[in-house]
């Protein structure tokens, strides 16, 4: 179990909560991913720096200064005409209302042929009005209106912080996964022989993993000897007298390493942001059994000890160590690393972890370790063939805290460090040992997690396989539930969603002609991934990507650090032979925008309900889908995305006046969002944080604005088809497409998660709550106003509203 990964939630968690974070997260944090560097590479949040005064503040201060002033000087006169004047608008309002109506009804004569009546409209239908609570006024609350009868209906299941539309779309993708990994292999009668012979093989890889995870027996009997023999090869207490010398404890960390545990720092492939399709080698803050923030909790140090120590008195002798000389060691060393540790959210940033160092700065600034020595005898242990010396560069993402390491080492006595390597062996492995010793585990675990959260044995073995060929599994995955047509269609939403933002950019008068001509340039050099790289089905590629991984089906200890092997040489060798790889398995219920590629990606895993269904008609799909690629698009455009160019390096192709525009309109967001408040379980409000958040917030309204523009492009693209494409529903005669595409998007957020996980995900998702990622939106969003026809001022149309694109 780690821990470390599952995030800083201090209460009811489960490991079924990888999806907790929601779509859209950049890179959802996966429990048993141990991919660091490409992880903050992909997560990316916010890092404006704004102290300017927002436009809408400055609005907002000048319009109550002139209402100030009226007042000052009302006459009786100036009171009269400001009557009249109120008196005419009402009336104007109420023409317009009455127009709207007519047109509203118009609009709704719909003949039966324009009606669809196919079983899967039908059933849609029934989906979307069920999920519906219409008592409520659309004007009111919107997230109400779209999903109060799924929040009626639907449980937060008992092990579980959440429910919500990806969480079931992620089980339903895993559900897949595992019915293809319980079966035997099934001949692909496409494939000629010798392809099928590959076929086999890869597919037996995925068996074998699987297998050797669900044969308990096997593991049991051979109780914690795996954990052992690796300490004899790795010697960590015995060469504990050689770490006084950097060289002894570089060398240390060198093996550490080559079985995939990082102590002190993790070290990985980094794209160069400044050289697009370039990588450099980066290394990043490591080695803690809990998230930094748990460390400052007395109580929770407490049974930390408890844990550690219970584990280290079943895997070592008592007459040979002092368990619990042992445990306090480790935990206060811990504790130090706990303490230098940068918290994440600078991590968020470029501008911060993107610090370009020599091997001679490096060794001025760490005197500790050899960086040489290490870096060399690191790329040799994966044979990679890549020479080091003085002047190469590398990523140091996290300075401060290897100042303070520096410090540490130095302080610290050999045995103390020697028990931490050992501590830092288990922390990595030892949830592959024998049942009979995760008695500490699950105890820590409860304790955590407020509940005993029992993931079934196929669950966890899935997972496995899932985390270790991700690409392997996505091909059978999408071999077994991905529709080819669906390809062409999310590409022709890709096309109508670039067009509305280009058509939309010019129209921004914050924007300079220049720097608008150039983001015009970026969109249309945005790549799209969409649902699987091609290679996924081609063989010989797939079965070269896994010829590293070496499997042994009697040895599943070993097979992991096989993996973790593979894993590490294929991240390192991007610095000798650089690849386009794609970062996400297909299988992801999730779409990402990665700025060092300048890509929007659209999984498979996500192209299903309630985001893509070929069968429905394209209002339902661009309120979903559209939503879903819009905002990827937006995130080019956020306070992260706008600092990469078109090739995807990291330039300023900004204005100083455009930015300075950008910053102003961004503030809007913060001031906006930041007013935004949940109910905590003490029935108190909390806000969500306006800054944190502010990236996904700018994606999430550029992104409903886009799709909507899109899908009235689509319209006009094929105005011939269009009709056929956009049948009304069966029980929404009453409604228009226009209505449904709103509803659409409002229902692809339905979810319910208990309140006092919501309270703490405010400060560790960098998405706002739910329930605002619909209303703060719509909030902002003309068009809704005139769909609805929500009066001003009325909850869900505030006449202040706040937009960048
Ligand atoms: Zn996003």
């Amino acid at each position: 179990m780690k821990f470390q990964q599952i995030g800083a939630v201090l209460t009811f968690l489960s490991l079924n909560l990888k999806v907790l974070s929601l779509p859209f997260a950049e890179r959802i944090g996966n429990p048993s991913e141990e991919i660091e560097p490409r992880r903050i590479e992909d997560i990316f949040g916010n890092n404006i720096n704004i102290q300017k005064q927002s436009i809408a503040s400055q609005l907002f201060r000048k319009k109550a200064k002139r209402q100030e002033e009226r007042k000052v000087n009302k006459s009786e006169k100036i009171e009269e005409e400001w009557e009249k004047q109120q008196e005419k608008e009402e009336k104007e309002k109420e023409k317009e209302n009455e127009e709207w109506e007519k047109q509203q009804e118009k609009e709704k004569e719909y003949k039966s042929e324009d009606i669809c009546m196919t079983d899967e409209c039908i059933t849609s239908s029934k989906r979307i009005l069920n999920s519906m609570d219409t008592t409520v006024d659309p004007c009111d609350d919107f997230y109400q209106y779209a999903c109060g009868g799924w929040m009626e209906q639907t449980e937060i299941p008992s092990n579980s912080a959440s429910i919500s539309t990806s969480i079931i779309g992620n089980s339903r993708n895993m559900n897949i996964i595992k019915n293809i990994l319980e079966r035997e292999y099934k001949v692909n009668e496409n494939l000629s022989p010798e392809e099928q012979e590959l076929d086999k093989n890869l597919f037996n890889k995925l068996k074998t993993i699987f297998n050797t995870c669900m044969d308990v027996d096997k593991i049991n009997a051979k109780g914690k000897q795996p954990l052992l023999d690796l300490y004899d090869k790795m010697k960590i207490y015995e060469n504990r007298e050689s770490y006084k010398e950097g060289d002894g404890l570089t060398e240390q960390l060198v093996t550490l390493n080559k079985y995939g545990v990082f102590p002190f720092f993790k070290v990985g492939g980094h794209t160069d942001y400044e050289k697009a399709n370039h990588y450099l080698i980066a290394f990043l803050q490591n080695g803690l059994t809990l998230s930094k923030d748990y460390y400052s909790y007395d109580v929770l140090m407490v049974e930390l000890r408890k844990y550690i120590r219970n584990i280290l008195a079943l895997i070592f002798d008592e007459n040979e160590r002092d368990i619990e000389v042992m445990a306090d060691s480790i935990l206060e060393f811990e504790k130090k690393i706990a303490n230098a540790y940068v918290p994440s959210i600078k991590l968020q940033n470029p501008q911060y972890y993107y610090n370009k160092r020599t091997i001679s700065e490096l060794s001025e600034k760490y005197p500790k370790i050899n960086w040489s020595l290490f870096f060399k005898k690191r790329l040799a242990n994966h044979n990679i063939d890549f020479d080091i010396n003085d002047e190469t560069i590398f990523i140091d993402m996290t300075p401060e805290y290897l100042e303070k390491l520096n410090e540490i080492l130095e302080e610290t006595d050999v045995d103390t460090i020697a028990y931490y390597l050992e501590w830092r062996v288990i922390d990595r492995f030892y949830e592959y040992l024998s049942s009979d010793l995760q008695g500490p585990v699950k105890e820590f675990s409860d304790f955590l997690y407020g509940g005993s959260v029992e993931t079934p044995l196929y669950g966890k073995c899935s997972s496995m396989v899932d985390d270790m060929m991700e690409m392997a599994v996505g091909k059978y995955f999408v071999e077994e539930a991905f529709d080819a047509n669906t390809k062409p269609a999310v590409k022709e939403v890709f096309k109508n969603i670039k067009q509305s933002m280009i058509e939309r950019i010019p129209q921004m008068e914050w924007l300079d002609k220049e720097t608008s001509d150039y983001a015009i340039e970026k969109v249309m050099m945005i790549k799209e991934n969409i649902a699987y790289p091609d290679y996924l089905l081609d063989l010989e590629k797939m079965t070269k990507k896994y010829e590293y991984l070496e499997l042994d089906p009697d040895d599943y200890l070993g097979n992991v650090i096989s993996y973790l092997n593979m894993y590490y040489r294929n991240d390192l060798i991007r610095i000798v032979e650089p690849t386009s790889d794609w970062r996400y398995s297909p299988q992801t219920f999730n779409g990402f925008y990665y700025p060092p590629d300048n890509s929007i990606n659209i999984l498979a895993g996500i192209l299903q309900t309630p985001f893509y269904d070929s069968h429905e008609p394209d209002y339902i799909n661009y309120g979903g889908l559209g939503m879903l690629v819009g905002h990827e698009l937006t995130h080019a455009f956020d306070g992260t995305g706008r600092q990469f160019d078109k090739n995807g390096s990291m330039t300023n192709w900004w204005s100083l006046s455009t930015a300075e525009n950008f910053s102003n309109a961004a503030q809007c967001f913060v001031d906006q969002y930041s007013n935004y408040t949940i109910v905590g379980s003490d029935g108190k409000n909390y806000n969500v944080d306006g800054e944190f958040t502010l990236n996904e917030n700018i994606s999430d309204n550029g992104g409903v604005d886009r799709a909507y523009e899109a899908w009235k492009i689509s319209m006009e693209n094929d105005a011939l088809n269009a009709k056929q494409r956009n049948k009304i529903l069966p029980d929404f005669t009453q409604y228009t497409r226009d209505q449904l595409f709103f509803i659409s998007f409002g229902q692809i957020w339905c979810s319910k998660m208990r309140p006092e996980v919501a309270v703490q995900y405010l400060s560790k998702d960098n998405h706002a709550p739910s329930e605002w990622r619909v209303k703060g939106v719509l909030r902002n969003s003309k068009h809704f106003a005139e769909v609805f026809n929500c009066p001003v001022n009325s909850p869900m149309n505030p006449e202040q509203k706040c937009s960048i694109w």
